[in-house]
């Protein structure tokens, strides 16, 4: 019995050249899109990327076509791979979302000189954000300096001028903006970040105590 039938062939007409297109939503040639749990998705991209091919597997009479074609073995095995292909992504989506749920942004405000603040924008790699864009903006907002460096811990942040945490926070989770949520995805819930306040440096009593010393005459 031919169990082990390749099911992607149901086509009648002569062989086509083996430029096989696979749907960019759900990773299956497009004839068999219908067969998922996306298949809404499936379409609407098929018909945006390829509204020729759109219209021949969507044309009423070419979906007959193709479920009368099956033969039983065909359509259990399609339905064993599609289910297992489900289960699959569905795991990758839950990985996905747990990651993204652990993510942290830490915004830090930190005390350069006396009352002088940068805001350092950590995490945003989580959220796939480019970093770029999103200084870009900051300093649009801010009209200050917005810059991205490397942290000590390799990873990158946005250096902002300024006391800005509040008002980055805000715009972190807008997700009305069209501008903002374009740069930062619109998903981010506020038990995601995370503010820090930067205590000024300790040594603060010991430079005061040398500046002290220092005034006294060294005679
Ligand atoms: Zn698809």
């Amino acid at each position: 019995m031919a169990s082990t039938a390749p099911v992607a062939s149901t086509s009648k007409g002569p062989i086509e050249p083996q430029t096989v297109l696979y749907c960019a939503i759900c990773s299956y040639p497009p004839e068999y899109c219908e067969f998922n749990s996306k298949k809404a998705k499936c379409k609407a991209w098929l018909e945006s990327a390829h509204p020729a091919l759109h219209a021949k597997y969507y044309s009423e009479s070419a979906l007959e076509d193709k479920l009368a074609n099956l033969t039983v073995e065909q359509r259990a095995a399609l339905d064993k791979d599609l289910a297992k292909k489900e289960k699959k992504e569905e795991q990758k989506a839950e990985k996905e979302k747990a990651k993204q749920a652990s993510a942290k942004i830490i915004l830090k405000r930190m005390e350069r000189n006396k009352k002088k603040y940068v805001t350092s924008v950590q995490g945003l790699h989580h959220f796939n954000v480019d970093l770029k864009k999103a200084a870009k903006l900051f300093a649009n907002k801010f009209g200050a300096g917005a810059t991205v460096s490397k942290t000590p811990q390799g990873d990158e942040e946005i250096l902002i001028q300024g006391d800005t945490s509040a008002d980055v926070e805000e715009m972190l989770l807008n997700q009305e903006d069209k501008k903002l949520v374009a740069v930062f995805g619109g998903k981010i819930s506020d038990n995601q970040i995370s503010t820090v306040i930067e205590q000024p440096k300790k040594k603060t009593a010991a430079s005061e105590a040398a500046a002290a010393a220092a005034l006294v005459p060294a005679q």
